[in-house]
């Protein structure tokens, strides 16, 4: 088997244990972090643990454990921030204060470099990712797809037994429902995935048991229709 094109590795960040993951091109070990949501020296740390020259900060969307860090990330190595898009400018202006209340009193407001839309690609090295905007827990969030790995990083939009929370401003539970099901699931039941909490799982695993968007779910939603009483999401994002 050919090698893999990427490697990954997880570095839980913030008193919300978010899943800030180091990806990098296997072939020029160039790296990119996703979600740097705080502990940016710390992610030093880890990329030159690995050997890395870090080349990009990808967000997947504005809230503060996951973006909180990116600004000082990028004042210590001056690599662009790529991400999230644009819809999720008014929580990105609001990253510093969500920090002040949830203990998390360095998270910074950032400017990002690019905002990313459906269908863009973003580079790493040798190797790029496609760009997948999810909305429905924030109305900005994107994931970020490697192909040929059959590997995700979806952020809040789908976790290992549950999904993203929607009753934030402008959260949508039916566009959230419409991405998972519309633009994740096509992707294939083998892709792997890291949420933005918790461990992993493959789509495939969340299609067949997950309370809120299995097969068996959806189709009970669609027959129901207004009676299906959803189950309580208690997600941590
Ligand atoms: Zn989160
Ligand atoms: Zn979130």
């Amino acid at each position: 088997m050919a090698e893999m094109p990427i490697r990954a590795v997880i570095a839980p960040v913030t008193p919300l244990q978010q899943n800030c993951t180091i990806v990098w091109c296997a072939k020029t070990m160039k790296a990119a972090v996703i979600d740097p949501g705080g502990e940016a020296p710390r992610l030093m740390k880890a990329l030159a643990d690995n050997d890395l020259t870090l080349e990009k900060i990808w967000i997947t969307h504005g809230h503060m454990d996951h973006a909180g860090g990116a600004a000082e990330l990028k004042h210590l190595t001056g690599v662009p921030i790529e991400g999230p898009h644009r819809d999720d400018q008014f929580w990105i202006d609001q990253i510093q204060e969500t920090g002040e209340r949830y203990g998390v009193p360095e998270a910074r407001n950032f400017v990002t470099d690019r905002w990313l839309d459906d269908g863009d690609v973003v580079t790493l090295g040798e190797t790029e990712f496609e760009v997948l905007h999810c909305p429905g827990h924030t109305p900005g969030h994107v994931i970020f797809f490697h192909r040929e790995a059959r590997f995700a990083q979806v952020g809040d939009v789908l976790f290992k037994g549950s999904i993203g929370r929607t009753d934030f401003p402008r959260g949508n539970h039916q566009d959230l429902l419409d991405a998972i099901t519309g633009k994740l699931w096509p992707l294939g039941a083998d892709v792997q995935f890291v949420p933005g909490h918790g461990p992993m799982s493959t789509f495939g695993a969340e299609r067949r048991s997950n309370p809120f968007v299995s097969d068996l779910a959806i189709e009970s939603m669609n027959i129901e229709g207004r009676d299906y009483a959803a189950p309580v999401n208690n997600s941590p994002g």
